[in-house]
């Protein structure tokens, strides 16, 4: 055993396998997060309804990273889920989404049969563009001006409260279009899967070794790095410096709990508002795998509705990416500051400012603590 222990802030999943990682290479590592639960945004927990509620909005796992699911998997069980969405259109029906064949016909009352006839007739609607710039000329380019204004610009206007001329591609094209039929969110991910027990409880079990602490309710100072031999911190980096560089804005989300007394005739646990309604989804959490506990009394919905983060208690969930990279510009100098102090490394969406999935988390986190003990 090591005679400094690790500090590692934050117990979301970044924190998490930084802190089993270290620990089972022989480290004493002590976790410390300034809320009050282990799991960060992916904590969950059984609401007043007998319902699985995830605090901070529907946590969906999927990776095609084998590594990932194997970690993941040695802390708890999990089950195979595939996620779906429907998006509601002005009239009321919904639609799959992604944009696909289904979505497509029904749109515009056509009767396209196969991908080559999709393929034909988004050709016709698209405005060609060579190399696009923002997700605006993207969309365009893949799907046309009328699917893309339908789908895409008032849900990422509340979204971000940006037009998606000033938006980065890579934030909408998280959401892929299809020309065939397939329907799931997810559709490249070779694994799918949500934990049967929540997302909690694999904290619990990620967090349970002897020789990891966890103190919750515990801000981080910087008076720490005293007692300790090196600090992996997932608070926000421009926080860490002061903001002497700007500040890194974010997005954030107030979530608008409601009971129904008896279950939603939904396809999908989740119905996505693409209109200019100040709500951008709506999740049903019953219809996720293991998320009504038999017991259960009523039936748990969730509104979401985004906001800046100053607007909902400094609660940061997405990095901002517009299209001229200007707040990763920032970023980036507060990285150079970072590299220049050899006891602390930022971790995580916070540390690193990248709208990261949870394996994307997981993958870069377990690297990343490999690295810095193979560097030992
Ligand atoms: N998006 C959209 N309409 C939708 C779903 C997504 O315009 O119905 C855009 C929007 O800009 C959003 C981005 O695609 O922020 C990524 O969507 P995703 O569902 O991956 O967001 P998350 O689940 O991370 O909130």
């Amino acid at each position: 055993m090591n005679t400094k222990p690790i500090l590692v802030v934050g117990a979301g999943f970044a924190g998490a396998c930084y802190a089993r990682t270290l620990a089972e290479a022989g480290y004493a590592v002590t976790v410390i997060d300034s809320r009050s639960h282990i799991g960060g945004n992916a904590y969950d927990e059984i609401d007043h309804n007998g319902n699985r509620v995830h605090r901070y909005g529907p946590h969906l796992f999927h990776t095609s990273n084998e590594q990932v699911v194997d970690w993941v998997k040695r802390f708890g069980e999990w089950t195979p889920y595939e996620h779906r969405v429907d998006a509601q259109l002005a009239d009321g029906r919904l639609v799959p989404l992604p944009v696909n064949r289904t979505t497509i016909n029904t749109v515009f009352g056509a009767a396209l049969s196969n991908d080559s006839e999709v393929e034909a007739f988004l050709r016709r609607l698209a405005v060609p563009c060579e190399s696009p710039r923002n997700a605006a000329e993207h969309l365009y380019s893949k799907i046309g001006i009328e699917l893309t204004d339908l789908f895409f610009r008032p849900y990422t206007k509340k979204m971000w409260l940006m037009d998606l001329e000033e938006v980065d591609i890579s934030v909408v094209s998280r959401v892929s279009i299809r020309h065939d039929t397939e329907d799931r969110y997810f559709p490249n991910d070779k694994f799918q899967i949500m934990p049967k027990h929540g997302y909690t409880a694999i904290f619990s079990n990620i967090f349970d070794h002897p020789n990891i602490t966890v103190r919750l309710s515990e801000n981080f100072n910087k008076a720490m790095h005293e007692d300790y031999l090196h600090c992996f911190n997932s608070m926000p980096i421009d926080a860490y410096f002061d903001n002497v560089l700007g500040e890194l804005p974010y997005r954030s989300i107030k979530f608008h709990h409601r009971t129904q007394e008896s279950a939603a005739d939904w396809k999908c646990s989740v119905i996505n508002f693409t209109d200019a309604r100040a709500f951008t989804r709506e999740t049903a959490w019953y219809l996720l795998p293991h998320h009504r506990q038999p017991d259960g009394t009523g039936y748990s919905h969730t509104l979401e509705e985004p906001c800046d983060y100053r607007d909902n208690g400094l609660e940061r969930y997405y990095p901002v990416k517009t299209a001229d990279m200007r707040y990763q510009k920032i970023y980036k100098k507060y990285a150079e500051l970072a590299d220049e102090l050899p006891y602390i490394t930022f971790i995580g969406r916070c540390g690193t400012y990248q709208y990261l999935d949870m394996h994307q988390v997981i993958n870069q986190s377990l690297m990343g603590a490999e690295k810095w003990l193979q560097r030992r």
